[in-house]
């Protein structure tokens, strides 16, 4: 059968792990692709992007756990680029290092079908850049060389000359190294490196959970077995290895690296704070078991109040799918309960005049009473909200009126977003609403570290029988993200 036009292969390199390093083609072609062959080891999140329809095939396993043999892969790629189709074959790291991509090319040529290479980030550079050792570094080492550890050096139809790598002037990256690391250090001893020479070994690079080891060629495998280190893992021969001890950055960049935090905003509220988590080096599991419903509301005349107090986001922003533009509130002071809120108003326009020290609704009543009389005060807010705020200055003589703009309503949870969200580290609440949403999809709160934003919040998890492990002393997100880092700075520093 001959090719049709438009069909086209795309070997394409995934990076080393961290979705950050993935090409900006890598994520284009990706989102265009009809099919996607990929391999086990790529970022847990590229194929976030391809398209609904598109034919997605994990050739890195069959059913029983087995690889897929080559062979079937080639055949497959090449009869759905036949077929008209645009496939991208997605590996890890870059797609000509160690991933038979040379051999996939050959087999395109060999049927006449076009395709094209995309290089990546390969991990035996990243890896060790993620672990603060530079391959090259003036002075140390000005070459370095990629080496397959794959094969056993002890057997006779090994295809590397050990005498002549061991002779290599330079940095030497092992991939795939892991099972005959022992032999390796003693095959590069043998062939003249010093016993002493540094070595590291970097596991999972990149990864969130990435970890690493030092050592020399003496005693390495030893302290690998020790750390129970496994594949993925580059292993780095050289004077450079040693630089991981001045360098090793990325603990102190990621402080939440290695755990999985589980968010339960609503969905559109909780990219913020996903964002930010994941700058921190966590594992973002979204389990959105609140969504925010506007209500049919009909708005009072608003040049008639001297104060409007806004106790949350969607407060602002429900009142603004009501008015025309800020001019609406131009007669009035306006409160805000926090940060978030501020930042809200702003976007919008307004600058906040009131804004309490905490963010809680006892605080805003306190600044309010300090700044006060109020005469007429207007309260857009949720319609299950606290009565706090609007009691609190009636007691004062102010005439409130509150508009209940939304309601927050429990959204179903998947079997698989309770599971993942139950087994993660941390368990973020936001709201007391969050709480009792989520404790109502998923039956309990039990396990993760409970994680609350503040003291409505964690009255909710008491309600219920918990306790929150983390109580956020800054009331908005970030404060929650800053209690978070803290929690497990401290648990990482006990263990
Ligand atoms: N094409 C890939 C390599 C594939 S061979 C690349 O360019 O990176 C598979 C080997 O790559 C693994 O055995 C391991 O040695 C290495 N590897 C892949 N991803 C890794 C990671 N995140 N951290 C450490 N080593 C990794």
């Amino acid at each position: 059968m001959g090719t049709r036009p438009g069909g086209k292969v795309f070997l394409v390199g995934a990076g080393p792990g961290d979705p950050g390093l993935m090409t900006v083609r890598a994520i284009e072609l990706i989102a265009a692709a009809d099919v996607i062959l990929y391999d086990r080891l790529i970022p847990e999140s590229a194929l976030i992007g391809a398209r609904e329809d598109a034919v997605l095939v994990d050739v890195g396993k069959t059913g029983g756990g087995e690889q897929v043999p080559q062979d079937v892969t080639t055949a497959l790629l090449i009869e759905r680029a036949q077929e008209g189709r645009q496939v991208v074959r997605l590996k890890g790291g870059d797609p000509f290092v160690f991933g038979r991509g040379g051999e996939e090319a050959q087999a395109c040529v060999a049927a006449g079908v076009a395709f094209e290479v995309v290089p990546a980030v390969t991990s035996g550079i990243a890896a060790p850049a993620y672990a603060g050792i530079p391959v090259t570094q003036r002075g140390i080492t000005s070459a370095v060389a990629f080496v397959t550890g794959h094969e056993d050096p002890e057997k006779p139809e090994t295809l590397i000359d050990w005498p002549a790598l061991a002779a290599f002037p330079g940095t030497l990256c092992f991939y795939m190294g892991i099972r005959t690391l022992k032999r390796i250090a003693e095959q590069l001893v043998r062939g003249g490196r010093p016993a002493d020479e540094p070595v590291a070994v970097v596991m999972r690079g990149t990864y969130g959970d990435q970890r690493s080891i030092r050592g020399t060629l003496a005693d390495i495998a030893v302290v690998a077995r020790e750390a129970e280190i496994r594949a993925p893992a580059i292993t780095v021969v050289g004077g450079v290895a040693a630089l991981h001890d001045e360098l090793a950055w990325l603990e102190a960049a990621r402080p939440l690296g290695g755990l999985s935090v589980a968010v339960t905003r609503a969905r559109a509220q909780a990219s913020g704070i996903a964002a930010t988590l994941r700058g921190l080096g966590a594992t973002v599991v979204e389990a959105p078991a609140i969504r925010i419903e506007p209500l049919a509301a009909e708005l009072p005349d608003l040049a008639g109040y001297d104060l409007v107090v806004f106790t949350s986001v969607n407060a602002v922003e429900q009142l603004f799918a009501h008015v025309r533009d800020a001019r609406a509130l131009a007669s009035m002071r306006v409160a805000a309960i926090g940060p978030g809120t501020v930042a809200e108003l702003r976007r919008r326009g307004i600058a906040a005049d009131i804004v309490p020290e905490r963010s809680i609704s006892e605080a805003v009543l306190e600044e309010l009473t300090r700044r006060g009389p109020w005469h007429r005060v207007l309260i857009p807010r949720a319609a299950d909200a606290r009565e706090v705020l609007p009691d609190g200055l009636r007691a004062q003589g102010a005439e409130v009126d509150v508009l209940p703009l939304y309601r927050t309503v429990a959204e179903e949870l998947s079997g698989d977003q309770r599971a993942t969200a139950l087994a993660a580290d941390y368990l973020c609440f936001t709201s007391a609403s969050s709480v009792r949403f989520f404790h109502e999809a998923a039956g309990t709160l039990e396990g993760p570290r409970l994680a609350s934003i503040g003291p409505a919040t964690s009255h909710a998890v008491r309600a219920l029988g918990a306790s929150p492990h983390v109580e956020a002393t800054e009331h908005d997100p970030d404060g929650l993200v800053a209690a978070l880092v803290a929690d497990a700075a401290g648990r990482r520093a006990r263990r």
